[in-house]
């Protein structure tokens, strides 16, 4: 009966149906290749299921790294003023400065006000308004 040898793929008459290789030779270097087989999980096809990662790992951007120790600074980073801070800058971090669009503007403008507003201390909203003119009366009369 022809069979193929599963080491070096020849035909060769096999003696017995259980025959798998040509030789001696052939099936002892299958034994020896089995010992290097690729692993349970790849044979059968099971990927792990891994539980979902909550977040990808990431990486502060430079506007969000700045706005955080301008908060720190001031120990405002952990308020919600804070927070609406570091979200907005991390907005602009991921816009990045590719993005001239007019929301990419708006978000600066957001963000220096709710940065004013943080450090400042408020905590609501309608503050930041405040905070911008605030701001801006600063920006007029600097004198120290
Ligand atoms: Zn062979």
């Amino acid at each position: 009966m022809k069979k193929d040898c599963e080491t070096c793929g020849n035909s060769f008459d096999a003696k017995r149906r259980t025959a798998k290789y040509c030789s001696g030779k052939c099936r002892v270097q299958a034994q020896r290749g089995s010992t290097g087989t690729t692993s349970t999980v790849v044979a059968f096809g099971i990927v792990p299921q891994l539980p979902a990662e909550p977040e990808p790992e990431r990486r502060a951007g430079p506007l969000e790294t700045a706005a955080f120790q301008e908060l720190d600074a001031v120990s405002r980073a952990e308020t919600l003023a804070g927070g609406v801070v570091l979200a907005l800058a991390r907005r602009i971090d991921q816009a990045g400065p590719d993005d001239t669009g007019s929301s990419f503007a708006a978000l600066t403008k957001e963000l220096r006000a709710a940065l004013a507003a943080a450090v400042a201390g408020a905590e609501q909203d309608d503050e930041i308004d405040r905070a911008r003119k605030q701001m801006e009366a600063k920006r007029r009369g600097r004198a120290g």
